[in-house]
């Protein structure tokens, strides 16, 4: 900053705000992104290459990228694929042509080839209710909702190692006033180890038998 002002633009995230990691010199977007859009930048790990990264709402695309030989190079070469993408009249498809079993919910524009997420429900449905759903999986797999994923509904034997971990948060969080009587609590708090059990297998344990079971 030639003025002596520090600039606090609050799209500028992850190391990229002026004096960051990312950004020492203070280098500033020079495009109208949108106010409410969040922006990082920096060099590709070849270090051959820089890009330049916005995230926002929609109807823009929610993450859209451009490259260059420097940031202003990137940001330039983004900006012009966002008019490009903003003055397509969009006509979408799915992504992965509506592949069985996908969880993939983005879009893909046959005529700017622009991508924008969140725009089909996944393939997959909760084993309980079966809404179209790819939020939670169960210990076998099994695709849940966001209500028949939650750790308090999701019978224990179920489990995976992340439920356990929400419900350590869920129960560390509960307000005073919340609590119940004082036995109540005694009670519940002398219920919960402090060590998941040793029969929740970790997440790594189960990615590896799922590959070896496939090899
Ligand atoms: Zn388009
Ligand atoms: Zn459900």
């Amino acid at each position: 900053m030639t003025n002596g002002t520090i600039n606090t633009d609050p799209r500028l995230f992850n190391g990229c705000e002026v004096g960051g990691y990312r950004n020492r010199d203070g280098w500033l977007p020079a495009c109208d992104w949108p106010a409410d859009s969040q922006i990082q930048f920096g060099q590709d790990l070849s270090g051959k290459f820089s890009f330049f990264e916005v995230f926002m709402e929609h109807p823009d695309p929610r993450f859209h990228r451009g490259e260059g030989p420097t940031v202003a190079d990137a940001e330039q070469n983004a900006w012009a694929r966002l008019e490009r993408w903003r003055a397509c009249d969009h006509e979408w498809v799915r992504r992965d042509g509506g592949a069985a079993g996908s969880t993939d919910t983005c879009g893909r524009c046959t005529k700017c080839r622009g991508v924008q997420t969140s725009m089909y429900p996944p393939m997959t449905t909760c084993r309980v209710c079966g809404v179209a759903t790819s939020d939670h999986t169960d210990r076998n797999d099994a695709y849940l909702c966001a209500v028949h994923g939650h750790w308090s509904v999701l019978p224990r034997e179920l489990w995976r190692e992340h439920h356990w971990r929400q419900q350590m948060r869920d129960l560390g969080r509960r307000r005073i006033s919340d609590m119940q009587g004082l036995e109540e609590e005694v009670w519940a708090a002398q219920s919960i180890f402090c060590e998941p059990p040793a029969d929740i297998p970790r997440e790594l344990d189960l990615v590896m038998a799922r590959y070896r079971s496939r090899s």
